[in-house]
């Protein structure tokens, strides 16, 4: 992917502030952090959607996350929770088309969070919920 900006911070032809890397995945700080200290973790080789993603490399990137979040939580950057935090799919909010995986400083009223549409909320009872998990199963 020769214009994809996060390949391009793999190769080391954009700047970008590292703060942890293997042979598959690579952290480096958000250019816009939605909070100081925005991470976000990425695979090294190119996966647009994470149906595209392997399995191994997706455990990389989770235990990554968890590396970071403990750093973040040692460090005197502000930190009192974190949303990590994956979007697959413009639908989902995702821009960057090489996945990533965003570790999000959370700070008590910081103004940030996710809003969902109250009006789709519903208890759907034990028969649809069975239903539902049932299509899961199959796919499994
Ligand atoms: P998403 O909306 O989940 O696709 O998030 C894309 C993220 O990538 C945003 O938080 C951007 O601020 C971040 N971003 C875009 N370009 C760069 C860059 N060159 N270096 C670091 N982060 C970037
Ligand atoms: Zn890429």
């Amino acid at each position: 992917m020769d214009d994809c900006i996060f390949c391009r911070i793999v190769r080391r032809e954009l700047a970008a502030s590292i703060v942890a890397e293997n042979d598959r995945v690579i952290a480096f700080m958000d250019i816009e952090p939605i909070n100081q200290g925005h991470t976000l973790v990425i695979p090294k080789d190119h996966y647009a959607a994470l149906e595209e993603l392997p399995p191994d490399i997706g455990q990389e990137m989770f235990k990554m996350a968890l590396q970071i979040n403990q750093a973040l939580r040692r460090s005197d950057i502000k930190c009192a929770g974190t949303n990590l935090l994956l979007s697959n799919g413009s639908v989902a909010g995702q821009e960057v088309f090489h996945l990533h995986l965003h570790v999000i400083p959370r700070l008590v009223a910081d103004g940030s969070g996710f809003r969902f549409n109250s009006k789709n909320r519903s208890r759907p009872g034990r028969k649809m919920l069975d239903e539902l998990a049932k299509k899961i199963v199959a796919g499994l």
